[in-house]
């Protein structure tokens, strides 16, 4: 998707330790109308699918998935990353650990939001290592559901969880494939 990858060009920043900085117009700051932009893409992408259900994971993922459910008419759910007293009746976690935070924590979603014969696109802003997107795919085979596709934002194509989840035989559909990023020429090439 040429808009978005002129966008990361102009706006994103490298920092060390392969991590790219969009908080101007994707994790931070929100730019609606790139997000719109990034819904009908998705849209197209996966229009030869049958989609029930979006599911995300918080808290970046929300926005995006909140704007992209639009495109598909359907509802978003986020998975939680913390036990939360609002939460009840039967949970289904999977272990994550965390690529910007370092640390592992599991990411929890309610069973009554995801039924058996749905079939479910996962939507999340990065895609590093691939525990975030594995994690939600152990949650939706948990529930006796389907993966229809994981859609990601930024794909980091250098790093492993790309050819991981398209090994697992899922369909993984990325808007923008960074092939290799140096932060101290602050260079990016794309796939
Ligand atoms: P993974 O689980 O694939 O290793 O990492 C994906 C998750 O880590 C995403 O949900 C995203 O929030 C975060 N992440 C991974 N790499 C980056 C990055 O380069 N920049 C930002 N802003 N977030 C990242």
């Amino acid at each position: 998707m040429e808009l978005l990858k002129e966008r990361i060009r102009t706006d994103g920043v490298i920092k060390p330790g392969n991590v790219l900085k969009v908080d101007s117009f994707l994790n931070h700051q929100m730019d609606i109308a790139l997000f719109n932009e990034i819904g009908k893409e998705f849209a197209r992408r996966f229009a030869d699918v049958k989609i029930d259900k979006i599911l995300t994971i918080e808290a970046s993922g929300i926005g995006i998935a909140a704007i992209v459910a639009q495109y598909f008419d359907v509802p978003v759910v986020f998975a939680k990353k913390s036990q939360s007293i609002n939460l009840d009746g039967t949970m289904l976690s999977a272990p994550v650990e965390s690529f910007t935070h370092k640390r592992k924590y599991d990411v929890i979603v309610a069973s009554r939001f995801l039924r058996p014969e749905e079939s479910v696109l996962i939507i999340d802003d990065f895609l590093a290592n691939g525990c975030a997107a594995l994690g939600l795919c152990q949650i939706v085979e948990a529930a006796h559901a389907s993966v229809a596709g994981i859609g990601i934002v930024i794909e980091k194509g250098f790093q492993t969880g790309g050819s991981m989840l398209r090994d697992r035989g899922l369909r993984v559909e990325s808007l923008a494939i960074i092939e290799s990023m140096d932060d101290e020429t602050q260079t990016i090439e794309f796939r």
